[in-house]
């Protein structure tokens, strides 16, 4: 071990920060006994859809909620097709699949890691068919219903809204997105010619507050954005037991509320968000003037002119990965690796039948993606060390090839 422990995330320092203002919602919760909604849930939801330039906020118990509520309420039922990506949290599928339907993977855009418009075009006219009579697109293998598609802003970054949109509006797609990654990314719109905030796209939005996220609560919450009134009534009735009015159900429900002292603690860090994401932002650029400046073979995350991602995490492909993370480790670096494993090759899809090799985009990626440190007080200096570190390791294994190649 060598150095000072360079943390893959540290989430005490913003807290110590900000402990008396924390303390303050905790002791006012106590004093009135407000722990379930009320006018300090009711603030968040309206500052959060402020935040994200939407009508609606409705806070929830996590993202996966937040996901799965926007699914059912924008009419997802058992039995439909959802489109989404195979290089994601499995909470995402886990939603679509709770929702009753099941997930159609589309492989991803080799660039920035998102949903490529492209297969998803492909999937929707070459596999589906649209029937004009019934208004619906039937997947042709399985005669079911295909109604929605879950794009996810991965790593902070959004995926191409207006060509995703296209498609939607084509064929009648439902489009929720999976923004728990991506809290103030934004989209620059062409069809629109602005720029557009993450979750005020779709239908409905889904973000996680889990405390690693760019926002995160002090324990698990969630929200759902929309500018839709009818979607925005409905989520709130599904996260509280289907309830329009105390013991009045017009369905059966969730328990998903989003309780009243995470909402106050989000509050307060809320005010930071926009500083923490502009210090995300900065790390990003001196990664890649470090990254630019090594000339080794590190690929650096991807940003297109139309986006500006809010790095959640900061991803670099190398080669080696395994023995890359270890040589870092040994250096006291923490990374991480967001996601080894492709949900279509995971235990829990095994009866699916898919196979490897089915989204090689993917499935190549996961081999070779690696999160370095990427949290709003990391230095300069700490960013200096992971680089030169990374940049050792990857010239330590190319002559040890070398090596092995001349014996
Ligand atoms: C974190 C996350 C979720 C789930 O959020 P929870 O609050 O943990 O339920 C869903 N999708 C993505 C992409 C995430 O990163």
């Amino acid at each position: 071990m060598s150095g000072k422990a360079i943390p893959f995330l540290d989430l005490v320092t913003m807290h110590k920060e900000l402990e008396p203002e924390l303390t303050e919602v905790f002791k006012r919760a106590l004093n009135t006994a407000g722990f379930i909604g009320g006018p300090v849930l009711e603030q968040f939801e309206k500052a959060f859809a402020q935040f994200c330039d939407t009508k609606y906020c409705v806070g929830v118990s996590s993202g996966t909620d937040a996901l799965r509520f926007a699914l059912i309420a924008g009419g997802v039922k058992s039995g439909d097709v959802v489109i989404t990506v195979p290089n994601t949290f499995i909470a995402t599928t886990e939603a679509i699949s709770q929702a009753g339907a099941e997930p159609r993977f589309v492989d991803i855009d080799e660039y920035t890691y998102n949903m490529d418009p492209v297969r998803v075009r492909e999937y929707v006219e070459n596999s589906c068919t649209f029937d004009s009579r019934l208004d619906l697109l039937i997947d042709n293998k399985t005669g079911k219903p295909v109604t929605a598609i879950v794009p996810v802003h991965l790593y902070g970054q959004m995926a191409d809204m207006d060509a995703l949109q296209e498609v939607a509006d084509q064929y009648k797609l439902l489009v929720i997105e999976d923004a728990c990654q991506a809290h103030g990314a934004k989209y620059f719109s062409t069809k629109e010619n602005r720029w557009r905030t993450a979750g005020s796209i779709g239908k409905a939005a889904a973000f996680s507050f889990y405390p690693g996220k760019n926002l995160g609560a002090c324990g698990e919450a969630g929200a759902i954005t929309t500018n839709d009134e009818q979607m925005a009534r409905k989520m709130r009735m599904l996260r509280d037991h289907g309830q329009s009015k105390k013991y009045y159900h017009d369905m059966e429900g969730y328990n998903g509320r989003l309780d009243a002292i995470q909402a106050g603690l989000l509050s307060v860090k809320l005010k930071h968000l926009s500083d923490w994401n502009e210090s995300r932002q900065e790390c990003a650029r001196k990664y890649n003037e470090l990254l630019a400046a090594a000339k080794g073979s590190v690929l650096a995350p991807y940003e297109p002119a139309w986006s500006r991602a809010v790095y959640h995490l900061y991803v670099v492909q190398v080669e080696n990965r395994e023995v890359v993370q270890a040589l870092l480790a040994k250096e006291n670096i923490g990374t991480a690796i967001h996601y080894p494993i492709p949900l279509h090759l995971q235990k829990a899809y095994a009866n699916q039948g898919y196979r490897p090799g089915e989204f090689p985009v993917c499935e190549k990626a996961a081999e070779r993606i690696l999160s370095l440190p990427m949290f709003p007080s990391l230095s300069e200096a700490d960013q200096t060390r992971v680089v030169d570190a990374l940049v050792r390791s990857l010239q330590a294994m190319a002559a040890q090839t070398a090596a092995t190649v001349s014996e």
